[in-house]
Order: C-alpha cells, then sequence, then structure tokens
C-alpha cells in the first residue's frame, strides 16, 4: 500500500500502464548560424503554441471553459515577450535552441519556485511544461499522449503536466497516480473536473508499479494499493459501486427545489474561497453562496488587495449568481489564517486574541476599503455582508456604522450600490450563543459557524489530538448553543443559516430543519446530498427526533439517538 495526497475523490480499480517520459536529452553544441536557429526556435514554438490551442478548444468541451485557461494561459507563458527575448539573446550568443530554451526557462522556474505564492510556484511547474513541449518540437519527439488508453487504466506518472491532462479521454482512465503535486495543483484540479480519482505525491509510484499490475486507487483516503488481495478487491469494489450509486441516486435532486417532505423551502448554498470556486458550486446546483471566505484574497496577495482588485472578485461572483443570495464574510484573519504582510505579532493564543472582526475594527480604513469594494459590487447582485467572530452588541454597531460612512462616501462619488444592503454575522464565539436574542435584534441574518462554535463552546482546539474526543457537536453543550441561536433568530424573524462543517452532517439535519434553520451552506461535493437528506424529513417528524436529542445527556447518547434515525 502506498500513502499520497487525495487530490480527487473517488475509487479507482484498473490495470497499471507506467506512462514513460519521451527522452528529450540532447547534446549541446555552438551554431554558426544564429538566424537560423532563432528560425528554427520559432517554428518549434508556433507548432508548440499551434498545438496547444488545439487542446484547448478540445478541452472546453472535454473538461470545461475554466480548466481549458490554463491550456490558454500556457501559450500566452510560451509567447512572453521576456521569456522569448532571453532565450533569443542566448541563441545569438552561440547557444544551441534546446540549451538556450532549457537554460533560459529553468531560470525562470527557478525564479517562480522562489516565491512565496503559491500561485508563483504554480507558473513553476507550467513553465516546465512548456520547456518539455517546446523541446519536443525542437527534437521532433512526441511528448505523452494518453487518448490512446485502454479501458479500465491506472495512469502511473512522475507528473502528469497539464497538457498531458488535456488529452486524457476520461472513459478509459480509471484512476490517476503521480510522484509529486499536491490539492492545488493543476493536475489535481483537472482530475476532479474530469471525476477521476487521483492519490498525488506517491514517493517512486513509477518504480513501485509496473504496466499489468492491478491498482486500487482511493481517492477519498489518497491510498495506492497494489495488487490486492481478493478479499480487498471484493471491498474496494462494493464500495465503488456504492459511491458511484449515491453519485447517481443523488442526480435526481439536480435542478430540484430543496424542501422538507412536507414542502417547506430551504436553501442550498455553497462555501467558496474564491471567484474560481463558483463554477465547481454552480455544477452542483447552489441556490445561494453561503460563505465567500474572503481572506483567500487576501492570502493570495502579496499586499492588501485594492479596492478596484476586491469589487472586481466580489462583482464576478455576483454576476454569476444572478441574483441569487451571495453571502460574503468580511475579512476572518488571525486564528489559524495567517496573513504575512500584515505583520501582526504572534500572540500566545491567537484563537483568543487580535483576529477578524476585532483587528478589522481597529484598522477602519482598511476595512472600509473592503467594505467600499463589497457595497460597489451590491450593484451587480444581492450581496450581503457577514461579520465574522462576533461576541457582542458593540462589534455589529461598529460595523454598521462605517457601511453607513462608506455608502455616504459613495453616494457623493456617484457609485451605485444596494442602498438596504443586508450586514448579518457569523455566530461562531460562545458569547453570541449566550446573547443571540440581542444580536438578532441588530444583525439582518445569522449564519452559524459550527467549526468555531464547537471549539470556543468546548474550549477545544480542534488540531489538538489529545483532546480530539470533545471536539463534537454532539456534545448537548453544542447541541444548546446551536439551537438557542436558530430559534432567537426565527423569533426575530431574521435568516438563519449555517455555514460550519455541521451543515452537510446528515444526522444533524433533522435537529437543524425541527429548530427551523431556513439556510444549509456546504461545500460544492454536499449540496445534492444534504439537499436529498432534507427532503427526507418531515417537520413534526424531525421536531420528535429533537425533543428526544434535548434530552440526552451526553455525546455518545446524542449520536446514537441520531443514528438510530438516521434514514
Ligand atoms: C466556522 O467557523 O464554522 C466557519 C465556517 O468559518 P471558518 O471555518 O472559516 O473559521
Ligand atoms: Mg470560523
Amino acid at each position: 500500500m502506498y500513502e499520497g495526497v487525495n487530490a480527487s475523490e473517488g475509487i479507482g480499480i484498473g490495470t497499471v500502464a507506467v506512462a514513460v517520459e519521451p527522452d528529450l536529452t540532447f547534446t549541446p553544441h555552438t551554431v554558426e548560424d544564429t538566424e537560423a536557429e532563432k528560425a528554427r526556435f520559432d517554428k518549434a514554438l508556433e507548432t508548440f503554441c499551434k498545438k496547444t490551442e488545439a487542446q484547448a478548444e478540445h478541452m472546453k468541451t472535454s473538461v470545461g471553459e475554466a480548466e481549458a485557461e490554463i491550456m490558454y494561459g500556457h501559450v500566452t507563458l510560451a509567447q512572453d515577450p521576456e521569456l522569448g527575448g532571453a532565450i533569443k539573446a542566448s541563441i545569438e550568443g552561440g547557444t544551441c535552441a534546446e540549451q538556450a530554451l532549457t537554460e533560459t526557462s529553468t531560470m525562470f522556474e527557478n525564479m517562480f519556485l522562489s516565491m512565496d505564492d503559491e500561485m508563483f510556484r504554480l507558473r513553476a511547474a507550467d513553465i516546465a511544461d512548456i520547456r518539455t513541449g517546446i523541446l519536443a518540437e525542437l527534437l521532433g519527439r512526441e511528448v505523452v499522449d494518453l487518448s490512446v488508453l485502454p479501458e479500465g487504466t491506472v495512469i502511473v506518472i512522475h507528473d502528469l503536466t497539464p497538457s498531458m491532462t488535456a488529452t486524457i479521454d476520461k472513459k478509459n482512465v480509471a484512476g490517476i497516480v503521480t510522484e509529486v503535486g499536491g490539492r492545488t495543483s493543476h493536475s489535481a484540479i483537472i482530475a476532479r473536473a474530469l471525476e477521476i480519482p487521483a492519490v498525488l505525491s506517491v514517493s517512486n509510484a513509477c518504480g513501485a508499479l509496473h504496466n499489468g499490475m492491478t491498482a486500487i486507487v482511493d481517492g477519498f483516503r489518497g491510498l495506492v494499493i497494489a495488487e490486492p488481495d481478493e478479499k480487498t478487491l471484493a471491498e474496494y469494489t462494493q464500495r465503488r459501486e456504492d459511491f458511484i450509486a449515491e453519485k447517481q441516486a443523488l442526480e435526481a435532486f439536480r435542478g430540484k427545489p430543496t424542501i422538507t417532505a412536507d414542502g417547506f423551502k430551504k436553501i442550498m448554498a455553497c462555501n467558496i474561497g474564491s471567484p474560481d470556486d463558483v463554477k465547481g458550486a454552480l455544477d452542483q446546483d447552489a441556490e445561494a453562496i453561503g460563505l465567500f471566505r474572503s481572506e483567500f484574497l487576501f492570502m493570495d496577495a502579496k499586499s492588501l488587495p485594492s479596492e478596484e482588485e476586491q469589487f472586481e472578485a466580489y462583482r464576478k461572483v455576483a454576476v454569476a449568481l444572478k441574483g441569487a443570495p451571495v453571502i460574503i464574510r468580511t475579512l476572518d484573519v488571525g486564528g489559524d489564517k495567517e496573513i504575512p504582510y500584515l505583520k501582526l505579532v504572534k500572540e500566545e493564543n491567537p484563537f483568543m486574541g487580535y483576529r477578524a472582526i476585532r483587528y478589522c475594527l481597529d484598522n477602519a480604513d482598511e476595512y472600509k476599503v473592503q467594505l467600499r469594494a463589497l457595497l460597489r459590487a451590491s450593484a451587480f447582485g444581492d450581496i450581503k455582508i457577514m461579520v465574522p467572530m462576533v461576541t457582542c452588541v458593540e462589534e455589529i454597531r461598529a460595523v454598521k456604522d462605517l457601511v453607513e460612512v462608506c455608502k455616504d462616501e459613495l453616494r457623493e462619488e456617484g457609485y451605485k450600490f444596494n442602498e438596504d444592503i443586508e450586514v448579518g454575522i457569523m455566530t461562531e464565539t460562545a458569547a453570541s450563543a449566550n446573547i443571540p436574542d440581542l444580536l438578532a435584534k441588530e444583525a439582518d441574518f445569522f449564519s452559524i459557524g459550527t467549526n468555531d462554535l464547537t471549539g470556543y463552546t468546548m474550549a477545544a482546539d480542534r488540531g489538538n489530538d489529545k483532546i480530539a474526543y470533545l471536539y463534537s457537536w454532539y456534545y448537548p453543550a453544542v447541541l444548546r448553543a446551536i439551537k438557542s441561536i436558530i430559534e432567537a433568530g426565527v423569533k426575530e424573524g431574521i435568516m438563519v443559516g449555517m455555514c460550519g462543517e455541521a451543515a452537510a452532517d446528515p444526522l444533524l439535519t433533522p435537529l437543524l430543519i425541527a429548530w427551523g434553520m431556513e439556510e444549509f451552506s456546504t461545500s460544492a461535493p454536499s449540496i445534492l446530498r444534504t439537499r436529498k437528506t432534507i427532503s427526507q424529513w418531515t417537520v413534526e417528524e424531525a421536531k420528535e427526533l429533537a425533543d428526544k436529542a434535548v434530552q440526552c445527556t451526553t455525546a455518545e447518547e446524542v449520536k446514537a439517538l441520531l443514528e438510530a434515525a438516521a434514514k
């Protein structure tokens, strides 16, 4: 058994084909006719770009528009004047085209690799991919062609570059195993888009796995099992079938409204981290965005993103949602979310320290940039502002005051925005669960952040293995917190949703229905499953179960009760 990164979910069972990369070795030599050598390079570049554009066109229909953009990005990068200029300058000095390309592109690659930003490091992989493509053209060799594999193939390869992935015929590939790459690499993104189970970063996979071997690719747990025994094979075959059957059954819920068995309407929303995630949300039939974690915009940047940059990102999401609600959480920095350029001083207890709304209110000028961008984007859709880590009424009042200041400024500057933009709060602190009635009078909506609420209520850090048993929303303390937040919101007539992981827990769904929760916001893959669970309960049945759940005294009792009642 080999361990790697679980990059694309699903179980793949098939026959290994180790993809051998072409021999791109060459003998460096000096050239006399540098003009002819430059022309040879230009021709190779042109052919590479044409082939890549053709792959991108093919990819638009076989994978998706966003993934095809990666290939178009290769063309743009290959034609980059700085890169091309440096290669030509090297050829003019008498270096052969192959050597000039290799040396120059490696220099660019190393430059990107040395940057802190993940986006730039991805660029390094693109440069390496481009080098392979152009070098193959110069040497007259073919790069790996994955379009002609037999059905049921488990591709094992050192690195699956975007250009190789573009040629994959999805119906023939059971799984993908690579020796490098993480969850955010382009290969992982494309494997997920193609819905092919993938395990990346399995060290020495190409040496350990051989052509013709049977292999199981467990994309859930990041495991590869070579030559499984009969029992393991039978187990995994069953798991694969169950997974496929469940996925197919869930298709029946696509395009359907989210309603309880007795017809009460709910909202199935999605959590996203960037505008690029919207496609995945809509593909999985999200009706709204329940949480846009805006801090990723800040984490991906080298310095504070400008009002214009933020406005563009928020506008993009609002437009894509075509008038459906988009809840954008303002900067939730601190705790486990570090943003180096903000230069926050290391604290003894960061989870109880200078974070989220505390930081923002203390840096009102920075915060106003975000609020102005959100307001301006609200002219393009139903954007709602959500404030994280609220512990007292003073905080939400202060944010609302700032929003009013921003509105005045924007009005004066002639910008359009939604005058009635909603400002809601994440109820995720123990304090908020104690005063939900007071907060409900100030906020336009609640969204329960159970990830933090569980931790703060139980005083248990989820990263600490020794006390992991305490980090559970089945404890009566957490259930009561959730119940009181929902009921206070419902009483005040505001929308109550949940965007923590508990929103996707099918055991908890009936309790949330019973207490009157309206919106469930989950990650994209959980949307259809949660819609299905909601459809299985009537409010009356759910209330009956909830009444029993609140009588329980331990987490174990609660869980056993919910498991026994699960449909
Ligand atoms: C939460 O705390 O439940 C939540 C959704 O926010 P995050 O996980 O980003 O802290
Ligand atoms: Mg949180």
